[in-house]
Formats: C-alpha cells, sequence, structure tokens
C-alpha cells in the first residue's frame, strides 16, 4: 500500500542576516512498507522527524529526495491530477480534537463533506452513511445536529476518526492521537481504532512519543532520532530486546509494572542536539553511554539482525 526508499525532506532555513543559509535535513533517507491492515508506530522525541515524516504520507508536502509509492504511484514525482486522485486514499487524524473540527458546523454536516466534495450520493444516502459510521465509532445517531463543543475529548476525537474514514481510506496518519486525552479515555480510543481496523482493513501510520501506547496498537515500530531511522522491527522484537541505546533509553523511561519487564537503564544524557548542527559521526554519541571514537567519525548503516534493523557500529558488544 505504502513504500517508503530513502525518503528525505530536506528545508533551506535563514539563520540571521548576514549569516549563511542552513540546510535542516528534518528527514533523511527513512525507508519502510506499510501493509494493508497494519500499524506502523514511529516514535521518537520532538524534533525526530515523526511530522515531516507525517506531511510527506498526507502529500501535504512533496518530498526532496527518495521515492514514496502509494497504491503504485510515486508521489514525488505525481502531478496534480495524480495527486488529487491519490489523496482521498490518505486521511489524518490529528493530535488535538479540541483544535481539529470547526466550531461553528454540526457534527453531521461536517462528517458529510468529504462525501459532498468527492461523491455523488445524494443528501438522504450521505446522510445514511454520516449516520452508519456515527454508530461504528460509538456516536449516538441524536448527535447528528450537535455541535463540537458539545462533546467531551473523547467524543471529539470519536468525531475525527469517523471524518476521516468517511472516504474509506487505505491510510489514515494518526498524529499523537491520544495524547491530549485522559488516560481512562486512551484506551477507549486505541481500541476504537483497532477494531476499525480489523472491520475495515485500514493501514495506521501512527506517530507517538508514548511507548505504552505503541505497545498496544502497533504491528511494526520505527524509531527515529534526528530524522534517520535509528531501529525498525516488530512490536515484539522492538519491545523484547531492543537493539539501540536510544531506544533502550526510552523503553527505560516508560513504566513497567513487573520487575521482569523492565528494561536495563540507559539513561539519556543532554537534549536533542540542533538540526541545524547536527553533531559528526553517529548524530546520537553526545547522548550516547557507549559511544567510542569510532561512533564520532563514521556514520553507522542500518544494519539487519534477524530481520531487525538497527543503526549502530556497537550492535553485538552492547547485546
Ligand atoms: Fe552509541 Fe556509538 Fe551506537 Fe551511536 S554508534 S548509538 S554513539 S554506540
Amino acid at each position: 500500500m505504502l513504500i517508503a526508499e530513502q525518503l528525505s525532506r530536506h528545508y533551506i532555513v535563514r539563520q540571521g542576516m548576514f549569516k549563511p543559509k542552513g540546510l535542516v535535513k528534518a528527514l533523511d533517507g527513512v525507508s519502510f512498507t506499510l501493509e494493508p491492515g497494519q500499524t506502523l508506530a514511529v516514535v521518537g522525541e520532538s524534533g525526530c522527524g515523526k511530522s515531516t515524516l507525517a506531511r510527506q504520507v498526507t502529500m501535504i508536502e512533496k518530498p526532496t529526495g527518495g521515492s514514496l509509492y502509494l497504491d503504485g504511484h510515486n508521489v514525488a514525482q505525481a502531478n496534480h491530477k495524480t495527486l488529487k486522485q491519490l489523496r482521498p486514499l490518505v486521511q489524518m487524524v490529528f493530535q488535538n480534537p479540541y483544535a481539529s473540527l470547526n466550531p461553528r458546523k454540526q457534527i453531521g454536516t461536517m462528517l458529510a463533506e468529504p462525501l459532498l466534495i468527492n461523491t455523488a450520493l445524494s443528501g438522504s444516502e450521505r446522510r445514511e452513511k454520516v449516520q452508519e459510521m456515527m454508530a461504528r465509532v460509538g456516536l449516538r445517531s441524536e448527535f447528528f445536529a450537535r455541535y463540537p463543543h458539545m462533546f467531551s475529548g473523547g467524543q471529539r476525537q470519536r468525531i475525527a476518526i469517523a471524518r476521516a474514514l468517511m472516504l474509506d481510506p487505505k491510510i489514515v496518519v494518526a498524529d499523537e492521537p491520544v495524547s491530549a486525552l485522559d488516560v481512562s479515555i486512551q484506551a477507549q480510543v486505541l481500541n476504537l481504532l483497532m477494531d476499525l481496523q480489523e472491520q475495515t482493513g485500514v493501514a495506521y501510520l501512527f506517530v507517538s512519543h508514548n511507548l505504552a501506547v505503541v505497545e498496544h496498537i502497533a504491528h511494526e515500530v520505527m524509531v527515529m532520532y534526528l530524522g534517520k531511522t535509528v531501529e525498525q522491527g516488530s512490536k515484539t522484537q522492538i519491545f523484547a530486546k531492543p537493539l539501540h541505546p536510544y531506544t533502550r533509553a526510552l523503553l527505560a523511561s516508560t513504566p513497567k509494572l513487573k520487575a521482569s519487564d523492565r528494561q536495563i537503564r540507559v539513561q539519556l544524557q543532554g537534549e536533542l542536539p540542533s538540526p541545524l548542527n547536527p553533531p559528526s559521526g553517529c548524530t546520537f554519541h553526545k547522548r550516547c553511554p557507549y559511544a567510542v571514537a569510532r561512533c564520532r567519525e563514521e556514520v553507522p548503516e542500518l544494519r539487519s539482525f534477524n530481520g531487525q534493523w538497527a543503526a549502530c557500529h556497537r550492535v553485538e558488544e552492547i547485546s
């Protein structure tokens, strides 16, 4: 359904009146595939490139390098007409359900809008489809004429999910979809997303910094650091045996109830470096407790370890 090969998005930025322009490699040579009915979770700290990746997949921006194949078409080279055909295939659910819904529109009108723009359905057919979708996401039919301010955060996120699914997309990009919700509501929304995936076969690109949430919903996990993939594998591989020190540090910072589930403690030192001036060699070396001289000089390749990928010179020794 979706294949990214060495996908890059670089930005030229001004640093000041008399300073030379800088280059930010927000996304730098990222490759992955997304199959129907699967969830690929993209994790990392703010500024690691997760949201830039989401913008490429939703076709809000064009990549500056590599290829992105959606349903067999290379998005990077697609013309206006092809992009118009491809856009309904990918929909988005945003982080903040309070900001992503128009406060002046009734829920029914909002949900019918994608059908009005993209299909030839009659008014009564649209209404029927909207009510069907409302029932699927657990919203009562009498909510049809209500406005967003009349709903709780969890209900608003259900509305946002319903709107994203109105055109039967193949992919939904969910950008931190539960991080603005109460913990008690998060599980309900995650379970709803999983049920809908089972019913429709939709694939999710799930962007999150919360590993507890990722463990619940993901099939595959991709860990990003400063625009690059540092580790990639199945959920079981990543959570049972993380190979990269950065993944270990992220996992160690997630609370676990059972002592046996706790990871070897790798503590992150310092902050994420500026993407305008990334460190040489392995960009993680300034924060990595295992860094040696080689790490400062040589960029580590993403290597396969029984189908699990990691970009670290010292995987064998650390493991
Ligand atoms: Fe740490 Fe070196 Fe591995 Fe980078 S390559 S993660 S600095 S051990």
